[in-house]
């Protein structure tokens, strides 16, 4: 029996393209999702309770159009679930920096251009409506009152519960070896330890083991697809990231209602960003670098997953400078992979020369507020070949310009 479409890796993109396909093609037989775990785990980049959603993009004005349609999926979703609100949290969000930081005026460029809601607010005001930020005079702050916060691992239990409910198959806890098209070209077929399955299109949505899966085509080396599948592997480079929750000195002026999402580009280097304190289990008020420099560059196989004394003392001492109430005890952490491209956008389309598998890999550290939108685009692509969104920025072809592939030309 051959699938219409499978799903290789059910994280906030899998899950969410299996979602988006399973109700779109209805019933049983036709969609079949596929997870070396059980997600939601915690081993891949979709875990650790928060992830920040906001519209003033600061990285470009062109993702604005797929943040709207992502808020309209996440709210869709969520009345689809009966339970409003339990997925997405609107905060508020702050960008901060100097008048001259990317966080600034990147966002205030896409939130003219977009006709967004925002404010720019100066260092006094930023002080006075937002007291635990100790904002030197020179810091300023773009404020977005739509941004807030997604659950990742709720996301990703809520749409495998509605991707199975529309019909689709599921199975987890079963690595997928290998990959190939098919003898007559006009599908897949995907091996595990016990079974092979037989798809007409394959949606490989493997986080942090892209570059494994694009190097899992049998004796792919022999062709210029292969070629090209390894090229675009060696463009990804995985990053190790720490989550930290640490205790505030006081809890009241860190909750939701009056603490924003934000992200902090400081002077001393790499950025910061934070959520206000979230009800249930780690406790805590969660920070994290947002470490685009790849210093600690792993895959999920080789990935340090303690964390040490020193880390915990750099992320303590960076918030005793810009957040001190929250300088205190670290009651938990976490690590997580980012999957980045080198020019820190998404990667989705069909792989060059291989039309019958689609890659998603849109992460680059800020993917996950996109996975509504993502499986949309994900379902038009594997089952019409194209789709209406805007995504011509996040075609593989772009990181194939210089690489230098025998058999010649470009990528198809
Ligand atoms: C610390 C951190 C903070 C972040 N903060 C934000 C944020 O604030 N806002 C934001 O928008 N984004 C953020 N991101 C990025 C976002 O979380 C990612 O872009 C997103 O989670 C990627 O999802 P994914 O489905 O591509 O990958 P994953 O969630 O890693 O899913 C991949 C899945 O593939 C499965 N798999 C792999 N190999 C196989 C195989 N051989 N067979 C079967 N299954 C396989 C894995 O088990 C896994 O379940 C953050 C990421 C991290 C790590």
């Amino acid at each position: 029996m051959a699938y219409q479409v499978i799903v290789v890796g059910l994280g906030g993109m899998g899950s969410s393209a299996l979602y988006h396909l399973a109700r779109r093609l209805g019933g049983p037989g036709r969609v079949l999702g596929l997870d070396r775990g059980r997600p939601p785990h915690e081993s891949g980049s979709s875990h650790g309770r928060s992830r920040v959603i906001r519209k003033a993009y600061y990285e470009h004005p062109s993702y604005v159009p797929l943040l709207l349609r992502a808020y309209e999926l996440w709210a869709e979703l969520e009345r689809e679930l009966d339970a409003p609100g339990s997925l997405l949290t609107i905060t508020g969000g702050l960008m901060l920096g100097r008048r001259d930081a990317e966080t600034i005026t990147g966002s205030l460029r896409s939130a003219e251009e977009h006709g967004l809601a925002h404010e720019l607010l100066d260092a006094s005001a930023i002080r006075r409506r937002f007291p635990p930020l100790a904002a030197g005079d020179d810091v300023w702050g773009l404020y977005e009152p739509d941004a807030g916060y997604l659950d990742p691992e709720r996301v990703v239990a809520a749409q495998l519960e509605r991707a199975a409910a529309w019909g689709a198959e599921i199975v987890t806890d079963t690595p997928i070896l290998d990959w190939s098209v098919s003898s007559d070209g006009d599908g897949v077929v995907v091996r595990t330890a016990g079974a092979s399955y037989r798809a007409q299109r394959l949606v490989l949505a493997v986080g942090p083991w892209v570059g494994e899966q694009l190097r899992a085509e049998p004796e792919s080396s022999e062709s210029a697809a292969g070629r090209w599948a390894e090229a675009l592997a060696q463009r990804f480079v995985v990053t190790r990231q720490v989550l930290y929750w640490f205790e505030p000195s006081a809890a009241a002026p860190f909750s939701a209602d009056r603490f924003p999402i934000y992200i902090w580009e400081t002077e001393a280097g790499t950025p910061f960003y934070g959520f206000p304190a979230q009800p249930g289990p780690p406790g805590g008020v969660k920070v994290a670098f947002h470490d685009h420099r790849g210093l600690a560059r792993c895959t999920p196989a080789t990935v340090e997953r303690s964390v040490s004394e020193a880390e915990i003392a750099a992320m303590r001492a960076c918030l005793a400078r810009h957040i001190p109430t929250l300088a205190g005890r670290c009651l938990h952490h976490a690590t997580c992979l980012y999957t980045e491209t080198p020019d820190h956008h998404f990667v989705v389309g069909a792989l060059p020369g291989r039309p019958q598998v689609i890659l998603a890999s849109p992460c680059s550290g800020h993917g996950f507020k996109f996975a509504s939108v993502m499986g949309e685009i994900l379902a038009d692509l594997s089952t019409s070949g194209t789709t209406n969104h805007a995504i011509g920025r996040f075609a593989p072809e772009r990181l194939l310009g210089d690489a230098d592939v025998e058999g010649g030309g470009g990528p198809a």
